[in-house]
């Protein structure tokens, strides 16, 4: 038996193969999408609007 598992790419919720490259993504676009998303997120802090959302 292998030690595989399956990982859920965070971006679009699909399976991740073992040997992907852009691990825990499953491609490149999901990588920068999770990326800007996070880019956003940190200016959306720096306007301070107050979005308290986790
Ligand atoms: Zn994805």
């Amino acid at each position: 038996m292998s030690k595989k598992v399956n990982l859920v790419c965070p971006g679009c919720k699909k399976i991740v193969e073992i040997d992907s490259k852009f691990k825990p993504f499953c491609s490149k676009g999901c990588k920068s999408i999770d990326f800007l998303r996070w880019a956003n997120e940190e200016v959306a802090i720096e306007t301070s609007e107050d979005d308290t959302q986790d």
